[in-house]
């Protein structure tokens, strides 16, 4: 056999990339905030709505960025699901806050938004709803339960870019939203990330954690006479390289989404037979989200054993793969956190959910052959 494997993930360049990095390099530029970080920057702002974009070098650098705006301090208590990637949880324990674990909704997986009220405790200080596969968290009611009790909303955005709830972009609803530019993402820089502010307030304060704890951006707009240490912070800004690879795909952003779009529908349309057939279940998205085909995946029914799908898969060569180890389960979230309430959805999504290769260059030929295999797969599982 020397078909080759189909991948689960390849990341797509637009052309453009070394172009502009061959530009960042005759500028002579290579240190942060230049003109192509300026560039995503005023992208970001223009296409999402923030009032202010902040490039960072990943998404977990814009959590942790978020971390230190909301002054969480050791015992403060940050509610967000179970279900999603460590550095959701990880920005708030290095600042020595507990994050605490409340159950995801079955059908968009995504934080269930009526357990999160009994969570809060006087120690509680943010919520951070993580928008899963590009389609969004229940904003509205989230953001009711953060104004009642005084909260900070904090939007884990990393698979949303170009996704909307209600016609407004995922990371501006809260105070705060975060972005991933990492290469499995929607569009990419390798590694990357943003943060969104939607609340001019903190904006100066964001300026100062990412350089350093110094007021540089002051002092090079001229607001301040000399450059100095004035607060915590670190380095959390990209150098120009990536910037300029990162402009390459943002104005190539809409085409890719639209690409993703198609290949996602084709799955959808292809598994609602083994959905009827009560093999699996498909992705849900509610009326007021629109999505952005960040991911593909299903939930097998519980008669279907897993590693029997993913065997079927490995034999026609082809790398599916599942997520997430919850994180109260894994060891640091055990040591770290705490969970409210049980979590029967989180363990359920964990043990039954499989994701199908999608990215922007997977032809129908081979989408058709995961297809199959998954037919097969669910047949004899
Ligand atoms: C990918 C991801 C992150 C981290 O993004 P990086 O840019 O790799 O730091 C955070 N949260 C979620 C939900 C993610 O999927």
């Amino acid at each position: 056999m020397t078909e080759k494997r189909i991948p689960f993930n390849q990341p797509y360049m637009t052309g453009r990339e070394l172009e502009y990095i061959a530009q960042a390099h005759a500028n002579g530029h290579l240190s942060g905030d230049g003109q192509f970080t300026k560039k995503c920057q005023a992208w970001l702002e223009e296409k999402t709505g923030a009032k202010k974009a902040l490039l960072t070098h990943s998404c977990t650098a814009a959590l942790e960025m978020a971390a230190f705006l909301a002054d969480i301090q050791p015992g403060d208590e940050v509610i967000m699901p179970s279900y999603t990637f460590v550095s959701t949880a990880n920005a708030f324990v290095l600042r020595g806050g507990v994050p605490v674990f409340v159950d995801i909704r079955p059908d968009t997986l995504n934080i269930d938004e009526m357990k999160i009220e009994a969570a809060v405790t006087p120690r509680t200080k943010a919520i951070v709803p993580v928008h899963y596969a590009g389609v969004a968290c229940e904003m509205d009611a989230i953001i009711k339960i953060a104004r009642r009790n005084n909260l900070l909303v904090i939007e884990d955005a990393a698979h949303a870019g170009l996704a909307f709830y209600k016609g407004k972009s995922l990371g501006t609803l809260g105070h705060f939203g975060t972005y991933s530019f990492h290469e499995t993402k929607n569009i990419i820089a390798g590694e990357g990330g943003a943060l969104l502010l939607n609340d001019l307030s903190f904006a100066d304060r964001a300026e100062i954690i990412r350089e350093k704890g110094t007021n540089r951006n002051q002092f090079y707009r001229g607001q301040v006479d000399k450059y100095t240490w004035v607060d915590i912070g670190s380095s959390y800004l990209p150098g120009e390289v990536i910037a300029a690879f990162l402009l390459a795909q943002m104005e190539a952003a809409e085409s890719i989404t639209g690409l993703r779009l198609k290949i996602w529908q084709k799955y959808h349309e292809a598994l609602a037979s083994l959905e009827a057939a009560g093999a699996l279940r498909r992705p849900v998205v509610p009326q007021d989200c629109q999505h952005n085909a960040h991911m593909y995946y299903a939930l097998l029914s519980p008669g279907i054993d897993r590693r029997a799908v993913l065997a079927e898969f490995e034999r026609s060569n082809i790398l599916s793969v599942f997520h997430y180890v919850p994180l109260h389960s894994a060891p640091a979230g055990q040591r770290y956190c705490r969970t409210h309430g049980d979590l029967a959805v989180t363990n359920a999504a964990s043990d039954r959910l499989i994701r199908l290769p999608l990215w922007v260059g997977l032809t129908e030929t081979q989408q058709n052959k995961v297809i199959e295999a998954l037919r097969r797969a669910v047949k004899s599982a």
